[in-house]
């Protein structure tokens, strides 16, 4: 089986150490545990999908395989890893999801998942994953409830590659939604927004993106900001939240103005109507976007949903940019759910800080999520083992027992003994296939 090295978990692993330890480190000098080591600890922490802090403290009592996988030459306990990580910047981690990217943009995988006319779709939106009246830290956000009590939280814009055919996302580097340095109010998914495009641009200047959002980023200036970036956009509207736009839509309709379409595929009805060059709303008039409307029939089952778009809608594309703005739900089913739901634990405490610690281990959660995620897309060693463990729950659950028990040289004699079996003669491990 021939592997491409780079998109490999150890080709990726030694990549990142490499990025981690360009990391400048908070503390004075002379500390025991090296900056990288704490950073590659956290990592391990969550691509082994351990289930707390505890489990992976327990590791140490067997160093062996955490060095050699990962690198790492002093281990953290649990409460060294909070410590450090605490004082870490979030932003300092955003350049290790580029590393990742351009892996994947160098082995041509990016490639595959090129959408229409030569542009991926980012799928973009925010979510929660901490939430308590009592833990807290300086950045998390404040809500006061009406008896004076105060409930804290933690979200983060998320944003990854997503394709209408394919399982596997690519996620950039998120924005943590949090208080930022000196202001007295909390932040928001609107600001983080202008915060992530910013960044995004300068990250990758020329990437040809659509962006796919719902319908609380179909505003004027939202809009504006991203034209400002040269972004492509589809963008969920709501009768409810687009009043001027739909009564434009109808009176269009009214007047013979609009175009609608029918046809089936596969025993699914799949009906259209589209208006290009409409006003959003009354009050900003020279923002003109092309409304898509769509209803998918599938037997008594009717879904409906709408979109505006600055890509020219015909007869030609509406079918392609239905599934562009179908796909946005990748962000929030492929992404936030699994990393809630499918042994990443995005809304389990490992350790809150005071500080950064919270935002710094959802960032690293997510990067391990990222590797996960090239190696799904691109290394047929990873994609054997998960196809025979049968999902991915039981392939984390062999993969962790495996890492815990067989003394191994890298990740991929963990996939190779999952996919092809192995057997142990004294204290060697053979693997029965190569
Ligand atoms: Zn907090």
């Amino acid at each position: 089986m021939k592997l491409r090295k780079h998109l490999t978990a150890d080709g990726l692993f030694s990549d990142i150490r490499e990025g981690m330890a360009k990391i400048k480190d908070h503390r004075p000098l002379n500390v025991v545990i090296p900056l990288v080591d704490a950073l590659m600890s956290g990592l391990a922490l969550f691509a082994l999908k351990d289930p707390s802090l505890l489990a992976f403290d327990e590791r140490r009592v067997a160093p062996g395989n955490l060095r050699k996988v990962f690198g790492i030459t002093a281990i953290p306990s649990d409460s060294q890893m909070r410590t450090i990580l605490d004082g870490v910047a979030p932003a300092d981690l955003r350049p290790l999801y580029k590393q990742v990217f351009s892996q994947l943009q160098r082995g041509k995988v990016l490639e595959e998942l090129t959408f229409i006319e030569g542009y991926y779709l980012l799928s973009v939106d925010g979510t929660k994953y901490f939430d308590s009246s009592t833990v807290h830290c300086e950045s998390c956000l404040q809500r006061e409830h009406q008896d004076g009590t105060l409930t804290y939280s933690h979200q983060m814009l998320g944003a990854a590659i997503v394709h209408p055919d394919h399982k596997a996302v690519i996620p950039l580097a998120p924005e943590p939604i949090i208080k930022q340095d000196g202001a007295a109010k909390n932040d928001c998914e609107r600001n983080a927004a202008k915060r992530f495009f910013e960044q995004l641009r300068q990250d990758h200047p020329y990437l040809p993106l659509i962006v796919v959002e719902d319908a609380l980023s179909a505003n004027a200036p939202h809009i504006k900001e991203l034209q400002r970036h040269n972004l492509r956009f589809i963008l969920g509207v709501k009768p409810g939240d687009h009043h001027y736009l739909f009564a434009h839509v109808a009176q269009a309709q009214a007047a013979g103005r609009t175009t609608e379409f029918e046809f089936e595929r596969d025993g699914v009805s799949h009906r259209f109507r589209f208006l290009n060059d409409v006003p959003l709303n009354a009050s900003n008039a020279e923002v003109r976007v092309n409304f898509l409307e769509y209803w998918e029939v599938k037997g008594a089952k009717i879904s409906h949903f709408s979109w505006i778009t600055d890509f020219t809608i015909g007869q030609d594309n509406a079918y392609d940019l239905m599934r562009g703005g179908r796909s946005r739900w990748k962000i929030e089913n492929e992404t936030f759910n699994t990393l809630k739901n499918q042994g990443y634990q995005f809304e389990h405490n490992f350790g809150h800080g005071e500080k950064n610690l919270s935002v710094v281990f959802a960032m690293l959660m997510m990067l391990a999520f990222a590797i996960d995620q090239a190696q799904q897309l691109s290394c047929k060693l990873f994609q054997a083992a998960w196809a025979k463990a049968g999902s991915k729950r039981r392939l984390w659950e062999q993969m962790r027992s495996l890492f815990s028990e067989l003394p191994i040289d890298s990740m991929a004699d963990i996939w190779r003994a999952i996919a092809f079996g192995f057997h142990i003669e004294g204290r060697i491990v053979i693997h029965d296939s190569a």
